[in-house]
């Protein structure tokens, strides 16, 4: 256990955990909503700041990040947890297990284990991701300080439900990130994440203001949130609150976990999605789970040529990120350090 950051006393030794905007009030010796801080004696301590569960040397691309180092590869780690509850997690054996009052569990590390074994495998870029990163704030922060140091860059891949306190104190750590954008309405957060839309959207502006490389992924999901009209919303929302150029990645849905009851999202519906972000005026849309479409390739916004192309998470960017054919830049981070 390690002293938890973002919290405040309350009466009665019961503490108000700030870390996500579920602001959970814990009473002496009980734990939060995640199930990784506790509360000892009045003390928020926290369960995930010394051992990782999972561990892999990933290509950017599959975060997914499309706009960051093309074909560079990534350092990415998680721990048991999540501040969700999602019926569709494709990682509930991460994320569930402590939520549902089991230890956490996972190999002991430090940040500047995590940080050097990210060095020993030449990644460029260290990513906080597999469960939900908020909820091992303190060694992402701490890591991510020491990558710096180290000249790696830090990437957050997250469900977007911090405190608006968590997201500024990692701002000047965090370089890009992939937000998901669940659904686009309240009852989808409730009824299948435990969760509110509102944050997530407050989120998403904050991080575009703080300057963060900014792309968003919907797991577009039959029957819950693949309506034209949602689409459409959620495609809005990013033209015009997050900006035109945020690429957006419409991921296909396999059942699993607690959702098993109906077929993956078929390719119509992928396709009738990225026609809509398409139609809104969004740069970018990409599929995802869906090796081969034509879509995982970067066109140029103004002319539609080529100028990243993919082959599953394998991409090529010969040069710099301009059109050939027409001279438009491609906004992202193409070079760390600037
Ligand atoms: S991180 Fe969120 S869910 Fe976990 S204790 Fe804090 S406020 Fe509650």
């Amino acid at each position: 256990m390690h002293a938890a950051k973002h919290w405040k006393p309350l009466n009665d030794g019961a503490v108000q955990c700030r870390l996500c905007a579920h602001s959970c009030i814990i009473r002496s010796e009980d734990k939060g909503l995640c199930g990784v801080r506790h509360n000892k004696g009045g003390e928020l301590l926290t369960a995930t700041y010394d051992c990782i569960a999972a561990a892999n040397l990933d290509p950017v691309e599959k975060k997914p990040l499309y706009h960051v180092l093309p074909g560079s590869t990534t350092f990415s780690f998680g721990t048991m947890g999540c501040n969700f509850s999602c019926a569709f997690c494709q990682n509930h054996t991460l994320s569930a297990p402590p939520r549902l009052g089991r230890p956490v569990q996972g190999q002991p590390v430090t940040p500047a284990i995590l940080v050097e074994e990210a060095l020993r495998l030449n990644a460029r870029s260290i990513s906080y991701t597999y469960s939900e990163p908020t909820i091992f704030y303190e060694l992402m922060a701490d890591t991510a300080t020491c990558a710096i140091d180290n000249g790696l860059m830090n990437i957050m891949v997250s469900n977007g439900f911090q405190s608006t306190e968590c997201l500024d104190a990692l701002n000047g750590l965090i370089h890009a990130c992939n937000i998901d954008l669940k659904a686009f309405t309240e009852s989808f957060y409730h009824e299948h994440c435990g969760a509110q839309l509102k944050p997530v959207l407050r989120n998403l502006k904050h991080i575009v203001r703080m300057g963060w490389w900014l792309e968003v992924t919907t797991l577009l999901i039959p029957e819950a949130n693949d309506s034209d009209a949602e689409l459409r919303d959620m495609a809005c929302f990013i033209r015009d609150e997050l900006g035109k150029d945020v690429p957006w990645h419409i991921s296909r849905f396999h059942p699993t976990y607690m959702m098993t009851d109906r077929p993956p999202t078929p390719l119509e519906r992928l396709e009738r999605a990225w026609e809509i972000g398409k139609q809104c005026g969004l740069s970018h849309v990409y599929l995802g789970n869906v090796h081969g479409h034509f879509s995982e390739h970067t066109a140029c916004p103004s002319c539609g040529n080529v100028v990243i192309r993919r082959t599953g998470y394998r991409a090529i960017l010969k040069g710099a990120p301009v059109c050939k054919a027409c001279g438009t830049s491609i906004p992202g981070i193409w070079s760390f350090p600037a």
